[in-house]
């Protein structure tokens, strides 16, 4: 606290990313990165533009990559006036909170979701309502309907986050059908890793914006590219929140890295397929161990173990060299949200747990 904070300062309660360790060779399974590289076509493509260009400010509208997302996704009748990047999907999700959510009504999301979302509440000053999810972690679609313009929208993670669990697109459009006159934001940031994205419902529905990044599946964490599909009127909205805030989120070399990642969709599909069969795998083993393990169609697992606490599962991986996530909060505390890395990460994290187990018990 200080006397020169404005008042809203103080009121903040900001979001706690997950560690970046300095330790080298460390088993990094807390922050959903990819344990594979970006793109090498992205890589050359980021080196190109690494040079006397960064003279220059970049294209303050990404041009290029807004076509590109754009023809990834033309099966779907999306014209680049339907896309909008920012840097990493938690600044487009930040605009979508001051542009599309902040209504003076309450908004709902999940008890159990992305903690950035009651940020960006205190932030913009927007109420919520914290719907809890069912007792088996699903969410229920008939809890997002019927509350009209009470509420000033709703946003969640599909798959949801830290839990991985999937909601079809069906119960996507109901929630979508039930609140036509309210912005319903999916946040599509594990999508790519066993979901079916909601992108084709946007030309049907105008009250939908679907966010995505190329953080987690596109293996550029570091570099911060997000970006969100929807009707042009509520993409306006967003460039109107961006361009009162920063004409150039997106550095060049950040646009050209995104843009050619996007257009490598080989090595794409080949990475999220190597993801997913370790996944597979390893919930396998884990199950295996004794783990109830959440269905995730996430680059993550969602786990619990009935007779071993879970903060003291952390902190004996942590002695053995290796990152999970532990949350705190009442309702998941026993649980453990364990990134996907590769065969080798996985059988490691395996071996530590068998062995803590075993000595337990
Ligand atoms: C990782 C994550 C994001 C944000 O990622 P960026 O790196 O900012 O693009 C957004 N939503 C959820 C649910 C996430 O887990």
């Amino acid at each position: 606290m200080s006397k020169f904070w404005s008042p809203i300062v103080s009121r903040l309660t900001p979001y706690t990313p997950g560690e970046q360790p300095k330790i080298a060779r460390l088993v990094k399974l807390n922050t959903n990165e990819s344990p594979y590289g970006p793109s090498p076509l992205a890589l050359q493509a980021i080196a190109r533009e690494v040079g006397d260009s960064l003279r220059l400010y970049p294209n303050p509208d990404a041009e290029p990559l807004k076509l590109a997302i754009a023809r990834r996704h033309a099966a779907d009748g999306i014209s680049a006036r339907e896309v909008f990047v920012g840097n990493g999907s938690d600044e487009v999700l930040a605009h979508a909170f001051h542009a599309l959510l902040q209504h003076g009504k309450p908004i709902l999301f999940p008890d159990i979701t992305y903690s950035f979302y009651p940020t960006y509440a205190g932030l913009y000053q927007v109420d919520y309502q914290a719907v809890p999810l069912a007792e088996d972690f699903t969410l229920r679609a008939d809890d997002y309907i019927g509350q009209g313009e009470e509420i000033g929208g709703i946003i969640f993670p599909n798959p949801n986050a830290p839990t991985g669990c999937l909601l079809g697109l069906a119960e996507i459009e109901r929630i979508l059908q039930g609140n036509p006159q309210r912005v319903v934001v999916v946040d599509e940031a594990y999508i790519d890793f066993g979901g079916e994205t909601a992108i084709p419902l946007v030309q049907r529905y105008p009250n939908l914006l679907v966010v995505q990044t190329f953080s987690k599946s596109r293996a550029l964490a570091g570099m911060r590219v997000g970006f969100a599909i929807g009707h042009a009127d509520l993409i306006d909205a967003l460039e109107r929140v961006k361009n009162s805030f920063n004409s150039y989120p997106l550095d060049r070399p950040a646009i050209a890295g995104a843009t050619a990642a996007i257009e490598d969709e080989a090595y794409f599909q080949k990475s999220c397929g190597m993801v997913i069969a370790s996944r597979t795998a390893l919930v396998e083993q884990l199950e295996a161990l004794g783990f109830q393990v959440l269905p995730s169609a996430a680059n993550f697992v969602f786990v619990r173990h009935p007779q071993h606490d879970a903060a003291t599962l952390a902190a004996s991986l942590r002695s053995d060299g290796i990152i999970v996530r532990h949350f705190k909060s009442e309702r998941i505390s026993q649980f453990l949200r364990i990134t996907i890395g590769t065969d080798e990460d996985c059988a490691t994290l395996v071996g530590a747990l068998g062995r803590h187990l075993a000595a337990v018990v």
